[in-house]
């Protein structure tokens, strides 16, 4: 069986690679004539832990190749998958363009009976639209003889093990309208199927509603936990203890439930606006999601809070220390990070930010160039040079463990702010530092 597959972004081409690694033959196409020639020669343009060697030894083996010519690329494949952005649009609602623009190269060049996968996140009813649009380009091309079939088949890898997620994933989602389809969809999938039954099969509705879901719904169990976090603060309780307290109910269970600065990502906050914008669309109030999402934003400005209560308004002349600027750890993706927020927040009240990031830095610089108030700096010690504070953004395993009394010597000021409640509140207390952590009990 020969894969195309549109779009090489974190999923198109984790995805691509697990493909070739199983042994099919796979070819990737992309608009971006730079990543392609990038990845022709080995290099892969994103971060994402063990996705270099696949994609080299794969490329090596001829097994995986690139291009920017879509009509090469529908020539090859008997499974055409789309796997492009579907970024929110002005009022929130996915943009649908680069999916639509896919079927309808596909629909341009497709020569004989094909099956299209719809990989990328898209609102319920979307598959429609791209078998209208295929339709429509056949019988403009007086092509309408031919036959094809559309599937749903959404992505669930998380970005900082998305090759281990989609080469040994929990679930394969298959929306299908046809036997045919299943059958091939079966047939592609059976490598990755072996030690249960991972498939799950339904109507194509119902499968890319599921993927909404399943972001709504971990979006929802951190919301919930950073609310309970912002009570915990005011009450006067520890929010790790309650965080173990109900994580040990197994109907709860431990995942997921870490209070923060709030989610971000190309996915959570983009598919909780984009369901609440389908909801809107149909008429109905989806109160609980907009919850969610506003309880999100209002928590990406919790530190922020916490700084200008310890230090005051004006932050003029003020130098910040921040850990920590990919939106989680293990990726490059700085995509609706917090760490965005946060230093736009303290740049815009006059601070300096000195930031260290052991896998975003490249993207940082991309995404602000050289700005007077941002120093990026190339160890996280090197941050803490001339600092007032440190602010710890992203958890990476690099900043777990801290010495607090040469945190004390190199700080103008002993304080940490902690948006990922990583450091010990007693310790820091006994080295003389003032921690702020989320829903630690500082009663303000
Ligand atoms: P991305 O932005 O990293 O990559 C998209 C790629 O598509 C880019 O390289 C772009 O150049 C290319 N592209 C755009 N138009 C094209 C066209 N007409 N033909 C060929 N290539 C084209 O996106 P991503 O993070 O890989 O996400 C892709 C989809 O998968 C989105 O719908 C996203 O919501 C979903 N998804 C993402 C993740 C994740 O963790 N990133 C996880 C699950 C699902």
């Amino acid at each position: 069986m020969r894969i195309t597959i549109f779009g090489t972004g974190y999923v198109g081409l984790v995805q691509a690679a697990v493909f070739a690694e199983a042994g099919y033959q796979v070819l990737c196409v992309d608009v971006d004539a730079d990543k392609v020639a990038r990845l022709a020669r080995g290099e892969v343009p994103i971060y994402e832990p063990d996705l270099q060697h696949p994609v080299v030894e794969n490329g090596a083996a001829g097994r995986l190749r690139f291009t920017t010519d879509a009509a090469r690329g529908v020539a090859h494949g008997d499974i055409q998958f789309i796997a492009v952005g579907t970024p929110p649009d002005e009022d929130g609602s996915a943009d649908l363009t680069y999916v639509l623009a896919v079927a309808d190269t596909i629909a341009t060049h497709m020569d004989t009976e094909t099956l299209v996968v719809v990989k990328s996140t898209v609102p319920v009813g979307t598959s429609d639209k791209v078998r209208a649009k295929i339709v429509e380009r056949l019988a403009a091309r007086g092509r309408s003889d031919l036959q094809f079939d559309v599937a749903s088949n959404p992505e669930f890898l998380k970005e900082g093990s998305a090759v281990a997620d989609c080469t040994r994933p929990d679930r394969i989602i298959i929306g299908v309208a046809s036997r045919r389809a299943e059958e091939r969809l079966r047939e592609l999938y059976a490598p990755f199927n072996r030690n249960r039954e991972k498939i799950i099969a339904m109507d194509i509705r119902s499968a890319e509603l599921t993927k909404y879901a399943a972001n709504c719904m971990l979006a929802t169990k951190i919301s919930f936990m950073n609310e309970i976090a912002n009570l915990a603060d005011r009450l006067g309780a520890d929010i790790e203890h309650v965080r173990h307290g109900i994580g040990s109910d197994p109907r709860i269970g431990y995942n997921f439930i870490y209070p923060g600065v709030g989610y971000g990502g190309s996915c959570f906050p983009k598919d909780v606006q984009a369901l609440i914008r389908t909801a809107d669309q149909i008429g109905f109030d989806a109160a609980l999601l907009k919850s969610v999402e506003e309880r999100n934003n209002r928590q990406k400005s919790y530190i922020v809070d916490k700084i200008h209560a310890h230090f005051g308004p004006d932050l003029g002349g003020r130098t910040f220390a921040l850990w920590g600027l990919a939106f989680k750890p293990n990726t490059d993706d700085m995509r609706e990070a917090p760490s965005r927020v946060i230093m736009e927040a303290l740049w815009a009240a006059g601070a300096t930010v000195r930031a260290h990031d052991p896998k975003a830095m490249e993207e940082c610089q991309r995404i602000y160039g050289d700005r007077p108030d941002l120093v990026l700096c190339d160890t996280r010690d090197e941050a803490l040079q001339g600092a007032d504070a440190l602010i710890l953004v992203t958890e990476w395993k690099a900043y777990n463990i801290i010495d607090f009394d040469d945190m004390k010597a190199t700080l103008k000021q002993p304080v940490i702010f902690d948006g990922r409640n990583v450091y010990d509140p007693a310790a820091a207390k006994r080295h003389g530092i003032t921690l702020y952590a989320v829903g630690r009990g500082t009663r303000n």
